[in-house]
């Protein structure tokens, strides 16, 4: 198999490996180490504030997307929604459920968000904001330091789905001023989903601890209250988390964060230049290192998923809503090499020399 979507990916020898063993209890102080430094390397790779803390939650992203809004919005906010791609729907979806006013700054697939288009919001009252760096339906990437400077003026707590960019796409926490940023286990760190990992800056964990909610698994002040003594409050998926281990071990070893960016963005890069002579157009104005959203000018794009899954062996991602039928993505993350990208686009000139292209 040879998996170019955005989710689950392809992981490496040393993290299959771990996931070959067997799970260990985990009230352990040896489990409780293992988070201690699996929160000090997260931290180190966003780049967080001083104070900051992590949690692991046991929920695929969009729970601590969830999560977030209950535990760091009430009915007294008014919060910003970037809303360019169904991940920024999610998160207008989730203020409805939860009844978070909002306002929704909606853009056209493909779309960049320009400080023109975000000042107009500039001076409202809006408390907090909420964004998916890497809209990874369409890959655009935002400007996280951009909207930074536009929350530091406007005193607007903000809210960073770095889901799908973590790790590829330069981010810094501290210095964009993000209060919260969300990733997942099985996006750029290449591990089985399972695991959603929310860090807080200091402002966000004052937030969650004097929050009033009604849930007991979404509880974030209890997660962080456990977290203290490296545990979680409910079972976690300890192979997971042990996997998780692994991998940021892999990137320490390997050079860090900044080298695991430059090694996707090298492989998003390569891929786009391979297909330059193909009939495709880009979709993105400003593109993401994670994912290419490709759309086939002569042909159906899901039925290019199809056979590339069932008569070459390799998956690539197709869209869903509207967008299945018109675009696909290719993932740059993941245990993959350029000559996987060779392979990949070998497959889609053989499909062109049979007129499926
Ligand atoms: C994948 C993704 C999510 C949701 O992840 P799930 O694990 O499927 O819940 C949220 N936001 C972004 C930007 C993503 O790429």
């Amino acid at each position: 198999m040879l998996n170019f979507t955005i989710g689950p990916v392809m992981c490496s020898e040393g993290v299959c490996a771990v996931g070959g063993e067997q799970v260990p209890y985990f009230r352990t102080p040896e489990f409780s180490n293992m988070m201690f430094e699996n929160e000090r390397l997260m931290l180190k790779f966003a780049k967080a504030p001083d104070g900051a803390k992590t949690v692991f939650m046991t929920n695929s992203s969009t729970g601590s997307m969830e999560a977030v809004i209950m535990n760091c919005f009430t009915q007294e906010d008014k919060v910003l929604v970037i809303d360019g791609g169904s991940f920024g729907h999610r998160f207008v979806e989730l203020c409805e459920i939860h009844e978070i006013p909002h306002v929704a700054l909606k853009l056209m697939c493909g779309q960049k968000l320009t400080e023109n288009e975000l000042y107009k919001y500039d001076s409202q009252g809006f408390t907090g904001l909420l964004v998916n760096i890497d809209e990874t339906s369409t890959g655009v990437l935002y400007d996280s330091e951009m909207i930074g400077d536009f929350c530091k003026r406007n005193n607007t707590f903000y809210v960073c789905d770095c889901v799908s960019s973590f790790l590829a796409d330069p981010f810094n926490m501290e210095h964009c001023g993000a209060d919260v940023m969300i990733t997942g286990s099985q996006k750029v760190l290449a591990c089985p989903p399972g695991i959603s990992i929310i860090i807080l800056a200091p402002r966000a964990v004052e937030r969650v601890q004097n929050a009033k909610i009604r849930s007991m698994y979404f509880n974030l002040s209890s997660c962080l209250q456990n977290m203290e003594r490296g545990q979680t409050p409910f079972t976690p998926a300890v192979g997971i988390l042990r996997q998780i281990n692994a991998r940021l071990k892999e990137i320490e070893a390997s050079g860090g964060a900044d080298k695991e960016i430059t090694r996707v963005a090298a492989q998003a890069e390569d891929f786009r230049r391979k297909i330059k002579d193909l009939p495709f157009a880009f979709v993105s104005e400003s593109p993401a290192n994670g994912v290419t959203p490709v759309r086939p000018m002569n042909a159906d794009a899901y039925e290019i998923f199809l056979t590339l899954k069932d008569e070459y062996g390799i998956w690539i991602c197709p869209n869903s809503g509207d967008m299945a039928h018109s675009i696909f993505r290719v993932g740059h993350i993941g245990y993959l090499s350029h000559e996987d990208n060779t392979t990949l686009v070998d497959a889609l000139k053989d499909m062109m020399k049979r007129g499926l292209i």
